[in-house]
């Protein structure tokens, strides 16, 4: 008998769900039950400009009418602000986060001002590293701005010399060492709500004792990141599976945006049963 594995799917309900959730969902949900294990329904929802409730409604009828089933009560990351806000402090008090007061247009200025330069400035999987502004203020400024609206970025190289081991196993790409430096000083807390993906994602893995964490591969980057706050934070290690990014005919990945393969188009405007949705979802 094999160990039971839990795993989860992680929807945003800033859309409705399309196939490449559907492959997300049914990967997640076929692994945990080839093992006896428990497959866990996480709605992440602290985007508050983008989500909604009729999205979120959704999901849960999509995915049971796929025949889906999984663990309740169903998580929800809006209700676990408090539980973020403990993380952030910890962080706090290892002396690794600093408040960020730059507006995304004050950013892109200053990069600019950069690529001006003889040398390019550097850049991650997420673009152009932010330039460490704010790293720089001095405690009487930091006191002096305090009340301004802020982000909370974590100080990546401080951060790395804190995490000697970031060893990580993905079952596609195999064993290796997280380099979380290559996204520079990341936001942990933004300044619309005190946490961010990275951040609530890796919290709620460890708290629902996720221990293979699966997803589309388009996120790998991201486990980098999630890896380093595990260990600054003494979270247990999960293992993880990114799975391939289902695309279109033309090789083009789906979005929440192309009405043509929500599940409820497939469902209701081309009559496909959930045999058939399943059976596309998992082709190829
Ligand atoms: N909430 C994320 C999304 O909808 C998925 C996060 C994850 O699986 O780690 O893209």
């Amino acid at each position: 008998m094999p160990t039971p594995i839990i795993t989860r799917f992680a929807p945003s309900p800033t859309g409705y769900l399309h196939l490449g959730h559907a492959h997300a969902a049914l990967f997640a949900h076929n692994l945990a039950e080839r093992s006896g294990g428990r497959f866990i329904l996480r709605i992440e929802d602290i985007d508050r400009g983008r989500c909604r409730p009729h999205f979120e409604d959704a999901i849960f009828e999509d995915l049971a009418w796929l025949g889906l089933t999984w663990d309740t009560p169903v998580l929800r990351q809006s209700d676990r602000l408090d539980i973020y806000a403990d993380a952030l402090e910890r962080l706090r008090e290892m002396d690794l986060l600093y408040p960020c007061f730059c507006t995304r247009r004050e950013i892109a200025a200053e990069i600019n001002n950069a690529a001006a330069a003889p040398h390019l400035p550097p850049t991650g999987p997420d673009g152009p590293l932010y330039p460490g502004t704010c790293r720089r203020l001095t405690p009487t400024d930091r006191q002096r701005r305090a009340p301004e609206p802020h982000a909370l970025r974590l100080d990546m190289e401080r951060a790395v010399g804190m995490a000697p081991d970031l060893a990580w196993t993905d079952h596609e790409h195999g064993t290796s060492n997280a380099t979380p430096q290559i996204f520079g000083d990341v936001v942990l807390a933004r300044k619309d709500v005190r946490t961010s993906y990275h951040l609530a994602v890796t919290v709620d893995d460890a708290a629902q004792d996720i221990t293979v964490v699966t997803r589309a591969e388009d996120l790998l980057p991201a486990t980098h990141i999630h890896r380093l706050i595990q260990s600054l934070l003494g979270l247990p290690v999960p293992e993880w599976h990114h799975h391939r990014l289902l695309t279109d005919a033309t090789g083009k990945r789906f979005a929440k945006r192309d009405r043509a393969v929500t599940l409820r188009e497939l469902r209701d405007e081309r009559g496909l049963s959930p045999e058939q949705v399943r059976a596309l979802a998992m082709a190829g």
